[in-house]
């Protein structure tokens, strides 16, 4: 079965939304078959968003995702990796379309609510890095 990895950022925890983030997933039909509270660093954003290390942005990035805890989640269902990633709605919350988690609850392209894998390969190695 097709498995992604979901994760709630800080400021679905301190907004409150972290439940509304999970119901989403579960009113789909998908099934999440691993869950966790973690509080990451900077060593586990460095290789997670390795693609935008070298960003000027970086260091703001780490400051968000280390801010407060996150909730990793590990989710089960056909064609689950594209399809939250349209459930998640774009990166940046202007222009997420009304519907998608980013495009109700977020209004700019950092803090954005929720991480999701952008496809199968690399969803197999965010599980083993959050899950082992
Ligand atoms: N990000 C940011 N500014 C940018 C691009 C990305 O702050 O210009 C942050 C944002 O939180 C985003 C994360 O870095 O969700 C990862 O970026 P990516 O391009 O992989 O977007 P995603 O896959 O999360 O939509
Ligand atoms: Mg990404």
């Amino acid at each position: 079965m097709e498995r992604t990895y979901i994760m709630t950022k800080p400021d679905a925890y301190e907004r409150g939304l972290v439940g509304r983030i999970i119901t989403r997933i579960e009113e789909k039909g998908f099934k999440i078959t691993d869950m966790k509270m973690m509080r990451l660093d900077e060593n586990i954003l460095k290789e997670h968003y390795a693609h935008l290390a070298d960003k000027p942005f970086f260091p703001e990035i780490v400051e968000y995702m280390t801010s407060g805890p996150v909730v990793g989640m590990i989710v089960e269902g056909n064609g689950v990796v594209d399809s939250m990633r349209k459930i998640m709605g774009p990166t940046d919350g202007l222009e997420a379309m009304p519907g998608t988690i980013r495009g109700d609850f977020a209004n700019n392209k950092s803090e954005n609510l929720v991480h999701g894998s952008d496809s199968v390969e690399n969803a197999e190695i965010e599980i083993k890095r959050f899950f082992g």
